[in-house]
């Protein structure tokens, strides 16, 4: 998408009708008619039918009624153009209208008010146009409405682009200021963790506090710190020296003062090393390269290569330490990881090193546990950030003046210490209050922002679910499951009690709840009665989840008006931001936003209309993504149909707002639930970061250049994210501003300033150095395959958007073998290798990756090999993984299990899920059973010759049975008991999803070629290469023009 410039009040397109402003005739609360395909305003109303409207069950409600002003049926209507639901029955209609009366209490907003607004129209179906039409787009009547503000865009520039005291009013009295005066002096604590507190954190992210009871907070002085974990630890690692020794200098590295004292860890020997690129030991190269015989003829098939010992991630991710290790004060690798811990001082050199420069960045990352992110807050100081470039003080800065200036690490400008962030400096130029400072010994630190960080209050946590009810949700079982799941998250939705929520239901007319719990005046229909406070509605909300279902049972209606239900949410929520859910069923057939069966074309493939499949065809989806960026809405799309639903459309929601693509192929509730259950509870629970902004600083003469992910830009280089959790990962390329480097270290600050859930303006701030190197083989030494796939990944996933797959493919290809050829170039007078192949042993891993990259779903063959809707979803996904889940997508774990089910004496928990066998079929021991776990599902293969104990013992008479109608489930024997523990620790690896268990038999297909054998990449399969064959291929072509 566009850049957006920061400094205009981009909001031209604010919708003409504010849901919250607007008087109620205006509002789009109401359940549309029929809706007119793909006219310019998508509310406009058909003319009355009334046998499609039953006669309603209330003469009045809550909701507007028809005899509100402004609901005219739009005469330039024609019938033709009008799509109409097929007509509907009263008793097949709806839901029962006693449905609600069984409500205690509170006394609900009486049936009615949950009631289908359908059902409340006594006169001709009424809707309102809830944006002039304005071509399909939100319309652009600016100036005359109060605008929600833009998030603080602060974190890059000076606060003078702050427009304090522009606080709108719109956010509801519940929410509380989160930054009185008296809150800025509370020092947030957190104390050393107990094992209690420990077990109780779970799998959320301690550090957030949107979890309040994960931070406790007690009154203290300002500055608080939390004591770095380290130095408790007596006899352990002593705090790093300070940056000053090699930072003091504006230009590059100067020795600091002599060092005397012992107590300071490095040499000055040492302390030069980050500064000038740890040399290569004479030995070096031996260790740093490996080759591989591929026997006496180079480029011989079958002649001497052994493919038992061709190099395989068994171990899984292996993380670049080298770097780590001369940063110690370093970010993690979690958090931050580089392609090559070695940056190019030229940019001739950067140009001969092919596998992208730049950065893979996770910035809400979780913790281990006992090392949280540090929360510092330093109150009426403010933050202590540099005057010129705004970089946040970090381990990096050096103090100098005995302590009255410091220098910053990114663009050497000396800055003043304010008085109350004075502290002396010791002779070595270490502050003497270091162990009270984390910002100044840990490369993660979260700051506690003051009121300049903020244009508005806070905005609260805020889930609004956009749920398809039409008969495909209603009778794949998908609306119950959603609803009971939503009913039992309720008590962990982040930030009560000020969290909101909200529901709209859609088939062909939109179906608008009022949740409000006490109504006063019912007869005054508020537009905000839609967002409720979830602790004060919680007993409406509640009941409404439990009758959602039941409402639906009887719906016949097919059609799917997404588009404008998709506008009416947009209303909903622009006054204060959140996360969109949307659950569809169908491929939306009505309204604005209408899309079409494409992509079963076979001709297209290969040709260069291939990529179009691939993108929105309707500008439609882009425009409201960028809408819903600019008033801090994520989407998260679930969609769950067998049939062609154009992922590629639906997915560009959640592409540009920080959002997340969740795909149920052929949902059924038999079969999915667990999976949807467990993935939709995390969504909703896991901690959030809203209405975010992430930048990513580096020192002189590099830049960022390009990102790659789920988000919208909203300037040249910061990150638009309306909401961020620990699942997304963003990549960033680098490039050389300068022709030569003159300093001997690059730093990097990724600041991501949010709202967290409790309603704090925070800052999280990871800083990384990382050396300039001279000497390409210095940048192969530090490579970093996890990082370097995370990035050519999405770069080839971006290559399918606008080329054809098989472009895709060749450019991954052609960076490992220039890559490589690069390699081999540079050692070829040193080892004239015949018939050798030639890598660094940081890439060892890398032709495999790459190999299995071109065979994942976004990129793998043609039509036949990947259903569109599929490869889109899968491309939308690997777009935000975090390094390690995609390496896991990449190359699954595959573990044989029979042994440990049978032996008696293992107990139950002891299987240990890190002994990986290669991914080929030759793996398979056909008196075997496998467990293929990718980290999106769990597949078990059946052996033919497997021992029938196992089976009956696993699936009892189930056995025998078609195994896509069978679930596993736990039996009352030793041996399925053992089996449930694997799955157990398999899950609970990485819970980001839920591995689904689908039962293969060998030789059964096409399932056990669906499930297994297609995502055996070192196979040979359909057109693609095998591993040897691959290997074979690269040498190859690394040799030409060598
Ligand atoms: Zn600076």
């Amino acid at each position: 998408m566009g850049t957006e410039n920061p400094s205009r009040p981009n909001y031209a397109l604010r919708p003409a009708t504010n849901p919250l402003s607007a008087p109620p005739s205006t509002t789009p609360f109401l359940s549309s008619g029929p809706v007119i395909r793909s006219e310019a305003s998508a509310f406009r109303p058909a003319p009355p039918t009334p046998s499609q409207f039953p006669t309603p069950p209330f003469s009045s409600g809550p909701l507007v009624g028809s005899e509100a002003p402004g609901f005219r049926p739009q005469p330039s209507v024609r019938p033709s153009e009008l799509v109409r639901p097929p007509p509907l029955t009263q008793s097949s209609y709806g839901p029962p209208t006693t449905g609600f009366q069984r409500f205690p209490t509170p006394p609900l907003p009486s049936a009615d008010h949950m009631q289908h607004p359908r059902s409340l129209l006594s006169g001709p179906p009424v809707v309102t146009p809830p944006t002039r039409p304005q071509g399909g787009s939100v319309s652009s009547q600016a100036s005359s409405y109060s605008q929600p503000q833009p998030p603080s865009i602060s974190m890059g520039s000076p606060p003078q682009n702050i427009k304090t005291g522009q606080i709108i009013s719109n956010v509801p009295p519940s929410i509380d200021r989160p930054f009185s005066p008296s809150r800025q002096n509370i020092q947030p604590i957190s104390p050393p963790m107990g094992p209690s507190q420990a077990t109780a954190r779970g799998t959320f992210q301690p550090a957030f506090p949107g979890y309040v009871s994960s931070q406790p907070y007690s009154s203290a002085q300002v500055p608080s710190v939390r004591p770095a974990p380290f130095q408790s630890q007596p006899g352990g690692y002593t705090p790093p020296a300070p940056p000053a020794t090699f930072l003091a200098q504006p230009r590059g590295y100067m020795p600091g003062p002599p060092v005397t004292t012992s107590s300071v860890p490095y040499s000055r020997d040492q302390m030069q090393l980050p500064g000038m690129a740890p040399p290569i030991p004479s030995q070096g190269l031996v260790e740093d390269f490996s080759s591989l015989s591929l026997g006496s003829v180079p480029g011989s098939f079958d002649s001497g290569l052994d493919v038992k010992a061709l190099p395989r991630p068994l171990d899984g991710d292996v993380e670049q330490k080298s770097v780590a290790e001369m940063y110690p004060m370093n970010c993690g690798p979690r958090v931050l990881r580089l392609t090559t811990g070695g940056i190019p001082n030229s940019q001739s050199l950067a140009s001969r090193w092919h596998l992208g420069l730049g950065a893979i960045v996770c910035p809400l990352a979780e913790s281990p546990l006992g090392d949280e992110v540090p929360i510092v807050n330093f109150g009426t100081t403010g933050i202590i950030r540099c005057r010129r470039c705004r970089t946040y003080v970090n381990p990096y800065v050096a103090f100098t003046d005995h302590g009255r200036k410091w220098r910053c690490n990114i663009c050497s400008l000396l800055n003043d210490v304010p008085g109350e962030y004075f502290a002396h400096v010791d002779a070595n130029g270490r502050r003497v209050d270091l162990d009270q400072r984390p910002e100044l010994t840990k490369g993660s630190v979260e700051f506690i922002a003051p009121a300049e960080y903020m244009v508005r209050p806070p905005m609260p946590p805020l889930y609004f679910f956009l749920i398809d009810v039409s008969i495909s949700a209603v009778q794949s079982g998908m609306l119950e499951v959603v609803a009971q799941t939503i009913k039992s998250c309720l008590d962990n939705l982040p930030g009560s009690p000020r969290t909101q929520i909200g529901f709209l239901t859609y088939d062909s007319t939109l179906h608008f709840y009022n949740m409000k719990a006490n109504l006063d005046d019912i007869f005054v229909p508020l537009p905000d009665d839609l967002l409720v406070n979830l602790s004060e509605s919680r007993t409406v909300v509640e009941a409404f989840l439990d009758s959602l279902p039941s409402m639906f049972q009887e719906n016949m209606n097919v059609e799917s008006a997404f588009g404008p239900a998709l506008k009416a949410a947009f209303m909903v929520m622009s006054q204060l931001g959140g996360k969109l859910i949307i659950f569809q069923n169908t491929l939306p057939s009505l309204g604005v936003g209408r899309l079409r069966l494409r992509g079963d074309d076979i001709r297209v493939y290969g040709t260069d209309k291939e990529h179009s499949l691939r993108v929105p065809e309707d500008p439609f989806y882009k425009q409201m993504a960028a809408e819903f960026t600019k008033y801090q809405v994520a989407v998260n799309v679930y969609a769950f149909s067998g049939k062609y639903t154009d992922i590629a459309s639906l997915g560009t929601l959640a592409k540009y707002t920080g959002g997340q693509v969740y795909y149920y192929p052929c949902f059924l509730s038999a079969i999915h639930k667990d999976k949807l259950r467990h993935e939709l509870t995390r969504d909703l629970t896991r901690e959030t970061a809203w209405e975010s902004v992430m930048r990513i600083r580096c020192g002189k003469g590099v830049r960022f250049t390009s990102f790659h992910g789920n988000f919208m830009l909203r300037s040249t280089d910061l990150l638009a994210l309306p909401a961020v959790d620990c699942d997304k990962a963003y990549a960033a390329q680098l490039s050389l501003e300068e022709t030569l480097l003159t300093t001997q270290t690059v730093y990097f600050q990724v600041a991501l300033l949010y709202t967290s859930s409790s309603g704090e303006r925070r800052i999280r701030v990871h800083t990384a150095a990382a050396p300039v190197v001279a000497d390409l083989g210095e940048m192969y030494r530090l490579a970093d395959t996890g990082a370097i796939v995370s990035l050519l990944s999405r770069l080839a996933i971006e290559k399918t958007l606008s080329n054809k797959l098989e472009d895709a493919r060749n450019s991954v290809r052609l960076r490992i073998v220039k890559a490589f050829r690069e390699y081999r170039n540079l050692y070829a007078v040193q080892h004239r290798l015949v018939g050798r192949m030639i890598y660094p042993e940081s890439l060892k891993f890398l032709p495999l990756y790459g190999l299995a990259l071109s065979k994942s779903t976004p990129l793998r063959g043609g039509y036949a090999d990947a259903q569109l809707d599929e490869r889109c979803e899968a491309g939308y996904t690997i777009m935000a993984l975090p390094v390690k889940k995609l390496l896991k997508l990449l190359y699954p774990t595959l573990l044989r299990i029979d042994d440990f089910l049978v032996n008696s004496s293992a107990p139950a928990d002891d299987f240990d899920i890190s002994k990986r066998l290669p991914l080929t079929s030759e793996s398979l021991d056909t008196r075997g059973v496998y467990i293929f776990d990718d980290g999106f599902r769990l597949v078990i293969w059946f052996g033919r010759s497997a021992s029938p104990e196992i089976a009956r013992g696993l699936l009892g008479e189930d056995f025998g049975a078609d195994f896509s109608k069978v679930s596993l489930s736990q039996r009352d024997n030793e041996m399925s008991r053992k089996l449930m523990k694997i799955f157990q620790k398999c899950r609970e690896s990485d819970p980001s999803y839920y591995q689904l268990c689908h039962l293969v038999r060998q030789g059964e297909q096409p399932r056990e070629g669906y499930f297994l054998l297609s995502n055996l990449v070192e196979d040979q399969a359909g057109g693609a290469s095998g591993y040897a064959d691959w290997f074979m291929q690269l040498h190859r072509q690394v040799q030409q023009n060598a």
